[in-house]
């Protein structure tokens, strides 16, 4: 199988060879680190998490670099309201993204690297621009001539007229060309900034990841990712710099994220989407959103949707989602419970499974070989991981009825147990692959508080109480009235459960 992703220079789906053979370098744009995080921060972390996982389960060594801007006016502009200066406001905002990246799972991210450490690099590209004729200084600004890169355009596919119209109302008169951006900009000296050959300034944005990523990376690295609203002017200002400075391609594979966008209740009371944005005042902080619900869903939520479609972010899709999601980890839960074993930490052995398997389980064994073949080509096709969990989905479903029909909740001797495992385990290590499925749901955070489960505690007592004094009457109605309400009550030998039916 071979992995194909979509470019956004050439519009196609591409097939996957990186610049090292059996290495992988991807650099994503990260945040910048002025307000807690939401939602749509979560996005590009989270796909390129699972987009390096899976290259290192193909067996490439991948190097994934997230920046952190931890210098622009935005920034400046909240230290300054909160009486604290930029590099505070930096590490303040810069630990609490840390500390949700890990909640989601998002572990393989090997630098994050920070654009004020990287200022010197920055100078350099700038020096090797002017060299070129293709930077210039006015007057403490530097500017980058974007006459002089030929394609300037290749991957937003705008035309030069486009650039020049959307950019002219910004056109300074001291520019050459009206779709000229800034690589340096000058600063007052009581403004945070730096020292530069051409006066006391700061560094433009776009500078930053083009330093940054060749510096880590090198001149020509694999994948460059990123959302879709930075493919202009950001990345393509990032193309102009870097392969101007270089005279080779920047990155092989340009791939961007659909970004998430938000249902509000227009004036006229109807519900819209809106691009997700902090300006929106319904949206919720990373960490508010924990409360509610477990990062585990939210991660899953995140990869339910193929990458390069927007992501419609409500509390009715995560619901949906999260029920879609407790349909596995009750599959999970129920196999590990027949078969006394902890299949979130087992891993999958198809050979292991085809030797213990009699004849009833052929045709599900066959089955778990079929689900991984389609699930690593939906990974391929454009790391179509919504497409692959729909396998999950169906397999699950399928183990259920094998379950079901070969009576094994009742009796399951030892080689049952061990085959049985194995087709649940096909489940968790195809999860793996891309980081979900990892284990159970906090339910506490998915009930207020675990309000729900204290409360339907009381509920089992009282009724376990009521058949124990031999009140059926009680004890049925308990059952019927939670049955009303989707809530079905299972008894097991080691005690009552219970779980929500829709
Ligand atoms: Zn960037």
């Amino acid at each position: 199988m071979a992995l194909r992703l979509y470019n956004t220079v050439s519009k196609e789906k591409e097939l996957f060879e990186p610049v090292n053979p059996g290495k992988v370098g991807i650099y994503v744009c990260g945040p910048t680190v002025y307000k807690p995080s939401h939602i749509g921060h979560a996005v590009g972390p989270v796909i390129f998490d699972a987009l390096k996982k899976y290259l290192t389960f193909k067996g490439y060594q991948v190097t994934l670099v997230v920046n952190i801007t931890d210098v622009d006016d935005k920034m400046i502009i909240e230290a300054a309201n909160r009486g604290i200066s930029v590099a505070e406001l930096a590490d303040e905002v810069s630990a609490s993204y840390f500390e949700a990246m890990n909640l989601l799972g998002v572990d393989s991210i090997d630098m994050f690297p920070r654009a004020t450490a990287h200022i010197e690099d920055m100078f350099d590209l700038i020096r090797k621009l002017m060299a070129k004729d293709a930077a210039y200084a006015v007057d403490g600004d530097v500017w980058f001539d974007v006459s002089k890169c030929r394609d300037y355009g290749k991957l937003s596919h705008r035309k030069t007229d486009d650039q020049l119209s959307g950019t002219r109302k910004l056109a300074s008169e001291s520019k050459r060309n009206p779709g000229d951006f800034a690589l340096w900009k000058k600063a007052q000296p009581d403004e945070i900034g730096w020292q530069s050959p051409w006066g006391y300034g700061r560094p433009g944005w776009h500078i930053e990841c083009s330093a940054m990523s060749m510096k880590i990376l090198g001149e020509t690295f694999d994948i460059h990712g990123g959302g879709m609203d930075l493919v202009f002017p950001h990345h393509e200002n990032e193309i102009a710099q870097s392969e101007t400075a270089t005279g080779c391609v920047a990155a092989k594979y340009w791939m961007h994220n659909g970004l998430t966008r938000v249902k509000t209740k227009s004036a006229s009371g109807e519900w819209q989407n809106e691009k997700m944005s902090k300006s929106l005042g319904n949206v919720k902080t990373l960490k508010e959103l924990f409360v509610e619900y477990d990062p585990k869903l939210v991660r899953f939520f995140l990869l339910s949707t193929h990458y390069r479609r927007p992501i419609d972010f409500s509390a009715e899709a995560l619901d949906a989602v999260q029920k879609g999601m407790m349909n596995l980890l009750r599959t999970i839960e129920r196999v590990g419970r027949i078969t006394k074993t902890d299949i979130f930490k087992l891993g999958c052995d198809l050979s292991l499974l085809e030797s213990k398997a009699q004849d009833r389980d052929r045709e599900m064994v066959k089955e778990a070989g079929q689900a991984q073949l389609k699930y690593l080509e939906a990974l391929d096709d454009d790391f179509n991981t919504a497409g692959a969990l729909a396998v999950l989905f169906q397999y699950s479903t399928m183990l259920n009825r094998y379950i079901d029909h070969n009576q094994l909740e009742g009796s399951c001797d030892d080689n049952a147990r061990i085959v049985l495992a194995q087709l649940g385990a096909m489940i968790t290590s195809l999860g793996r692959v891309i980081g979900v499925l990892t284990g159970p749901l906090n339910s506490a955070a998915n009930d207020n508080n675990g309000l729900v489960d204290q409360l339907m505690q009381i509920f089992i007592e009282l009724r376990a109480q009521a058949r124990k004094d031999k009140n059926w009457a009680l004890a049925d109605a308990i059952r019927d009235k939670l049955k009303a309400v989707a809530i079905s009550i299972e008894d097991r030998p080691e005690g009552a459960v219970w779980q929500q039916t829709k």
